[in-house]
């Protein structure tokens, strides 16, 4: 027999209790359980550090702990093999996906303004590049405008640029209403 010494089982997911700060995620973690609660049991020689777990890599195996998991927001684990494992391969050897790694029950136990805020946030990536289109459309109308005003005709070409900046800025608009 040549069982390890250190733990199978670990105490994860209390000790991840522990860690957190926010007030409403300890509820979800009692009733659903979480990302790290389906991990850390299938891995070996799991250590409790500041930001998350140190484990022995299930994929390339070796005894050091070179498995670097942290728990982030709602619960979502990152992980990271020293050894250079990429992610899949590390939760493929433990029968995992990688939809694993984040809370998947938790919009479902989400209240609807915590929903409403989710969605929100999901849409402040495009928020921004709309803006990123706007300012720049703002410029090529300065700029035409500029023409116009120093007595210049516009060309062809110019015309159907400003064309294009009034779709693109109704574009914007769509982007900027959804919800
Ligand atoms: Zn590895």
């Amino acid at each position: 027999m040549s069982a390890p010494p250190q733990t199978r089982r670990s105490p994860a997911g209390k000790a991840g209790l522990q860690d957190r700060t926010g007030s409403n995620t300890s509820r979800n973690i009692t009733t659903i359980g979480t990302p790290s609660q389906l991990l850390l049991p299938r891995l070996e020689g799991v250590i409790k550090t500041g930001k998350g777990w140190r484990a022995r890599c299930p994929s390339h195996g070796g005894k050091s702990a070179s498995l670097a998991i942290t728990e982030g927001d709602n619960g979502t684990l990152l992980l990271h093999c020293f050894a250079g494992c990429p992610v899949h391969d590390v939760l493929g050897a433990v029968g995992l996906q990688m939809g694993d790694l984040f809370q998947r029950q938790h919009y479902r136990n989400m209240n609807p303004a915590e929903r409403s805020q989710l969605r929100q946030a999901a849409l402040i990536p495009r928020w921004r590049a709309a803006l990123d289109v706007l300012r720049h459309e703002a410029t090529v109308l300065l700029i035409a405008a500029s023409k116009m005003g120093d007595g210049d005709l516009l060309d062809d070409a110019e015309l159907t640029r400003m064309r294009v900046a009034a779709l693109k800025i109704f574009d914007c608009g769509e982007v900027l209403n959804a919800r």
